[in-house]
């Protein structure tokens, strides 16, 4: 069997080289039960020296392919070019920061050996700060009720895929890429098994407060129309309220008479409302600008320098 590593790498000059070492000793271990390894690199645009890093362990290593892109693409879309570029039976998804440790590959490839097409590797939240934790939970248990696919907590996207799960994954060519509900989308024979979070040793998690929000958003609105179907039901809710108040105005004032009051009802009405309707004209503006991104086609990267050739074709 061979299996492709595939790593997204955007300013990891610190712990590259360390990184590819701890690989390649697990290749070494893996030689001997006849299984291959071929390794792939996608430099995100990176600042530092990465590319140059990259280029070196191409010569010294004929098992490392690398594409390094125009610009930061982002990781799903260096995810999206590592995979197109792997050409092995198996693929395995890794960070480069070592957060991901290179140990448990064994451990995947002996349950891929049982016949399961995708072996998770789901991280405990060891470590991680309260806040972040919480927040989590909290993410999960909501956006769960909202989707169609199952998201977990702590499953992300260290895992191994089969050639049919890498082929699969490949033909959803959407332009938005969430691709922890992609994977999930793609289903076939999963299981999950559970390590210990590894504290980051260098440079820092690309990761800020917004980028977490954002990603959050991606997630309710890549899988479905929920969130429009909700609008219509709120919508429908407040016009029935706003019938049962006018009803309530009316017959009160028949029976009290004509009196002024309720600027107070009258502003809480009006801001409440217009809030409402901001919210959902957001939902459906997402929902546009979502449209608007595909109907564009363009590609997730440009190539800048590579040691290979494009083994899947480009947006069909
Ligand atoms: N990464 C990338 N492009 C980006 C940001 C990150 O390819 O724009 C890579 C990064 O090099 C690492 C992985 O994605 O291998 C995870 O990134 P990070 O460690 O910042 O995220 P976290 O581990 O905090 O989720
Ligand atoms: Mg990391």
């Amino acid at each position: 069997m061979l299996i492709s590593i595939v790593a997204p790498c955007y300013n990891e000059e610190d712990v590259l080289v360390r990184f590819h070492e701890a690989v390649q000793k697990i290749a070494e271990e893996l030689l001997p039960l006849g299984h291959d390894m071929e390794f792939v690199y996608v430099d995100d645009g990176s600042r530092d020296r990465t590319l140059t890093l990259l280029k070196e362990l191409a010569d010294l290593d004929a098992r490392v392919r690398y594409v390094s892109f125009s610009r930061n693409f982002g990781k799903e879309s260096a995810l999206l070019a590592g995979l197109r570029h792997a050409t092995g039976d198996c693929a395995i998804v890794m960070d480069a920061d070592l957060q991901h440790p290179p140990e448990l590959i064994k451990r995947m490839v002996e349950l891929r050996g049982q016949g399961y097409d995708q072996v998770i590797a789901k991280r405990t939240r060891a470590g991680d700060r309260f806040t972040r934790t919480f927040t989590a939970r909290l993410y999960y248990r909501l956006i769960n009720r909202l989707v169609d696919v199952e998201l977990v907590d702590g499953v992300g996207d260290f895992r191994l895929m089969s050639r049919r799960v890498v082929d699969a994954v490949l033909d959803l060519t959407e332009y938005n890429r969430f691709s922890k509900g992609l994977f999930a989308w793609v289903g076939f024979p999963s299981t999950t098994f559970e390590y210990e979070n590894a504290v980051r040793e260098h440079g820092r998690s690309s990761w800020t407060l917004r980028s977490l929000l954002n990603y959050g958003l991606d997630g309710l609105l890549s899988f479905n129309n929920r969130p429009l179907r909700a609008a219509v039901y709120l919508g429908l809710g407040l016009v029935l309220l706003a019938g049962v108040y006018t009803a309530w105005i009316v017959g009160s004032a028949l029976v009290n008479g004509v009196t002024a009051p309720g600027y107070v009802t009258t502003i809480t009405a009006v801001t409440a409302l217009a809030g409402v309707q901001m919210t959902m004209l957001g939902v459906i503006g997402e929902y546009i600008g979502r449209i608007y991104y595909e109907v564009k086609r363009r590609p997730h990267f440009l190539v800048k320098a590579t040691n290979v050739e494009l083994t899947k074709d480009l947006i069909p």
